[in-house]
């Protein structure tokens, strides 16, 4: 299967990928992943986007093109997730015409509904092991004392106001694409508000359902 997975920032995009890549062996394509790689290695494409992360703001499409499509051939044979990609129109028929002209077909796009308060929680409260890349949130799952403290980090991306700058891109730039992804009928709209395994169970039925269809 190869699915985009839709949604604001905290939506769960990202643990979700995690879980359907281990269990049902797909690519994990992050485009959040790749771009906080390129600023970590101060690549000239990381300290372009450095400032539009960190305000929270979308890095500009012809920077996030590329990145993406290169990714993406990387698994042109293999089942994969998007996870932050697309995010704008333009992204998206960039996106079309890459598969179109590739004969990648996408299975579904699943888009994850959360409310702006659960969000907010979500965001404010996640830490992360700047070593390893793993997500803690500070009540449902805090780091472990066995972690040195000196390794787990807040992204400047979920201090207050850059939080409330991409919850504003997202219902300004990205949220309308739903509409281009329904009026293809490629739309899943799930529940992304529940335990880890609740939401799993939620997208890989509604994957299945669209399978059969
Ligand atoms: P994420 O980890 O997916 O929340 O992405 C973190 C940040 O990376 C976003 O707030 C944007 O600044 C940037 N970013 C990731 N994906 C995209 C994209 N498809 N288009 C533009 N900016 C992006």
């Amino acid at each position: 299967m190869r699915l985009i997975l839709f949604g604001p920032p905290g939506a769960g995009k990202g643990t979700q990928a995690s879980l359907l890549k281990e269990r049902k062996n797909l690519a994990h394509i992050s485009t959040g992943e790749i771009i906080r790689a390129a600023m970590k290695s101060e690549s000239p494409l990381g300290d372009e986007a450095r400032s539009f992360v960190t305000a929270g703001k979308l890095v500009p499409d012809t920077l996030v093109r590329k990145l993406a499509e290169d990714a993406i051939a990387r698994h042109d044979n293999d089942d994969f997730i998007l996870d932050g990609y697309p995010r704008t129109l333009q992204q998206a028929e960039w996106l079309d015409e890459y598969l179109a002209d590739n004969l990648v077909r996408l299975t579904a796009v699943v888009s994850l509904k959360v409310e702006d308060f659960i969000i907010i929680d979500r965001l404010s409260k996640r830490r992360v092991n700047k070593e390893t890349g793993e997500n803690y949130h500070l009540d449902f799952k805090p780091p472990p004392v066995d972690v040195p403290s000196k390794l787990i980090m807040q992204r400047r991306d979920d201090l207050p106001e850059a939080i409330q700058t991409r919850l504003k891109e997202y219902r300004d730039v990205t949220l309308p694409l739903e509409e281009y992804f329904k009026s293809s009928g490629r739309l899943i709209e799930v529940d992304g508000v529940g335990s880890m395994e609740a939401v799993y169970e939620r997208i890989v039925a509604g994957v299945a359902a669209r399978e059969v269809a």
